[in-house]
């Protein structure tokens, strides 16, 4: 600093500045023409761990840089890195070179900007790797793949395998995520054992994986390999102290045979999978042709749904629940019909798993409830001002807090909310949620009832039903069918009966159909309500206006003639009109 410029500078003022140098928030070095450093402020000593915070530093990149910018004239901009691991520190740095008082010098200011690179990084790893298996993207896959179709080195074959685990949903509900999470991790690992360098698995969304094997020289070999997948998911794995069994369904395309292009590819393997998961999961198909079609089909079942929906094209259906005593009827159960686009009515069965998917079934609801509020007048009529009235609500909205807070707003909305009951399974109940603690209360300080639907088929034990808080449990009809003639059910059913009355809970018997059966219920059992086409099919409201009034001793008595069908396979009015 022994400049013309600074020669009336007062030694005072030179010392200030050189404080100032030395003290600046930024790294700055000055070098000579050899890369010998001639000023290290304090800032830089640190960055280069000149200062005793680490062991010697490498000093040589420094040096080439400088020895580059200074032949090239030029001011140059670089990213240093200056040691690796957890601990590494990026620097930016422009490096100027100069000509002062007859000297080539090259003056160099760091800025740190390692918190800014490992953010970089952190987005860059989560767009191409997924956090939680650290699995490719499905971007990588789809690149990949599409590499492969761009070389097409002599027409090489590949293949696209679209999996997805079974019963996921199940899992993370009734283990909760943190168990599904590390499910998915080891699902990978097995998933990931015995591939090549050049096959690649993909986890594109929450249970689906895509893995794509190249080269391969045939069907065959393909359909091996998979297989000996499928067979190392079949041990249970070993989560948090619990054993749990997560199989695969599998579906695969091959290239050049089921398309050209990835998203070809994918669908049709997805096509395939589709396939499996309606028949008996945990398999391996390859995609036909026949499946297109098939395909085609459902999307548009899935299209004239979202019509229906978007049209309200819904109705309901009432089915009594008797008192097989006094043969009155204690409540309806109000079931959702579904009007297609050519007027044909569907029962549930056939879309209401698929409006569960596409997001629909809140708003199904909604409208069931809807439709119910504008029908209480011949409700009323039909089957008493005191019957309840059950609605079902899928396990799934059960365990959403939104959904049912929304609902139970609905219900007291009705001005009659303790008319209501809400129909859900047991799966509801023992799933890892919020539903038993905080959900159920809401719907009991209005007053609504709470019942297990379909019970026996679900995945809690009988000694689950003590820590369940229910008003009414409806024993699945499969225990019901041909009870007279079934020592096991009967079992069963005495069982589900008496913890049921140590409970407080009332029992319901679903699905009687024959006399029998009825004789069964009442000879043997305590159970004092039943439901079932013996005694009533669901029933159109609009039907019963339009059927021939029953005479009075008709009325309150069962039947026992069999039931006049209508053209949609629903019986008229039986007598159970009170
Ligand atoms: P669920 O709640 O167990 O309803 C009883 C089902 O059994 C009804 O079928 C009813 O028609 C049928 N059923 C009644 N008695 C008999 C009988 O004696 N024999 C036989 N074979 N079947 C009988 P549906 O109406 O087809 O409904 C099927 C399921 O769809 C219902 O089972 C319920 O889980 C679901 N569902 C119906 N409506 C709704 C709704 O509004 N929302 C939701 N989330 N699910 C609904
Ligand atoms: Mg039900
Ligand atoms: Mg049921």
């Amino acid at each position: 600093m022994n400049d013309n410029k600074y020669s009336g500078a007062s030694e005072a003022e030179l010392g200030f500045l050189k404080e100032i140098v030395r003290m600046l928030p930024a790294g700055l070095t000055v070098q000579d023409a050899h890369g010998e450093l001639l000023l290290v402020n304090d800032a830089a000593a640190a960055q280069l761990g000149m200062d005793g915070s680490r062991p010697s530093p490498d000093l040589a990149p420094r040096r080439e840089a400088c020895r580059k910018a200074l032949s090239a004239g030029q001011p140059v901009v670089t990213e240093e890195a200056l040691h690796g691991g957890a601990a590494r520190q990026v620097l930016l740095t422009t490096h100027r070179p100069v000509r002062l008082a007859g000297r080539e010098l090259l003056i160099s200011a760091s800025s740190d900007i390692t918190e800014q690179k490992n953010f970089e990084d952190q987005l860059f790893r989560s767009a191409y790797f997924d956090e939680l298996t650290g699995l490719p993207s499905r971007r990588v896959i789809e690149h990949r793949a599409n590499n492969l179709l761009a070389e097409n080195r002599g027409g090489e074959r590949f293949a696209l395998a679209f999996l997805d685990v079974d019963n996921f949903k199940h899992i993370n509900d009734y283990y909760g995520h943190a168990v599904g999470d590390a499910l998915l991790v080891e699902l990978s690992k097995r998933l990931g054992r015995d591939l090549r360098d050049s096959d690649m698995l993909s986890r594109i969304s929450g249970d689906e994986f895509l893995l794509l094997l190249s080269p391969i020289q045939s069907q065959e070999e393909v359909a091996e390999f998979v297989q000996s997948t499928l067979e190392r998911l079949t041990a249970p794995f070993f989560i948090d102290n619990s054993e749990v069994f997560a199989s695969t369904s599998v579906g695969i395309s091959l290239y050049p045979d089921h398309g050209s292009s990835f998203e070809t590819l994918r669908q049709n393997a997805d096509i395939a999978m589709y396939r499996i998961k309606n028949g008996g999961k945990g398999l391996a198909a390859f995609f036909d042709s026949s499946m297109e079609r098939e395909a085609q089909a459902r999307m548009k079942i899935e299209q004239s749904l979202r019509l229906a929906i978007l049209e309200k094209r819904f109705c309901c259906a009432f089915q009594s629940k008797v008192d097989i005593r006094t043969q009155a009827a204690k409540g309806i159960e109000a079931l959702v019909r579904l009007r297609d686009d050519e007027g044909v009515i569907q029962a549930p069965g056939s879309f209401i798993n698929l409006a569960g998917e596409l997001g629909l079934i809140d708003e199904l609801t909604h409208l069931v409830l809807a439709e119910i509020v504008k029908s209480i007048d011949p409700i009323n009529e039909t089957f008493g001002a005191e019957a309840t009235i059950s609605i079902n609500v899928a396990a799934k909205q059960a365990g959403n807090p939104e959904f049912m807070r929304s609902f139970a707003q609905a219900l007291d909305d009705t001005g009659f909310p303790q008319r209501f009951m809400i129909e859900v399974t047991e799966d509801a109940f023992v799933a890892k949620n919020h539903f038993q603690a905080e959900i159920l209360p809401m719907f009991r300080n209005l007053g609504v009832g709470i019942s297990i639907d379909d019970f026996g088929t679900g995945y809690s034990s009988l000694s689950a039903l003590a820590d369940i808080t229910a008003d009414e449990i409806k024993i699945d009809r499969s225990f019901i069918t041909d009870i007279h003639k079934r020592p096991r059910s009967q079992g069963i059913l005495r069982a589900i009966e008496s913890l049921s009355e140590a409970l407080g809970m009332t029992v319901i018997a679903e699905g009687v159909e024959s006399y029998e059966e009825l004789a069964y219920l009442q000879a043997a059992t305590n159970i004092r309500y039943a439901q079932g086409y013996y005694f009533s099919r669901p029933i159109f409201l609009e039907e019963l206006k339009l059927a021939t009034p029953l005479s009075s001793e008709a009325r309150g008595s069962v039947s026992s003639r069999p039931h006049q069908q209508n053209r949609q396979g629903y019986s008229r009015a039986s007598g159970y009109r009170r």
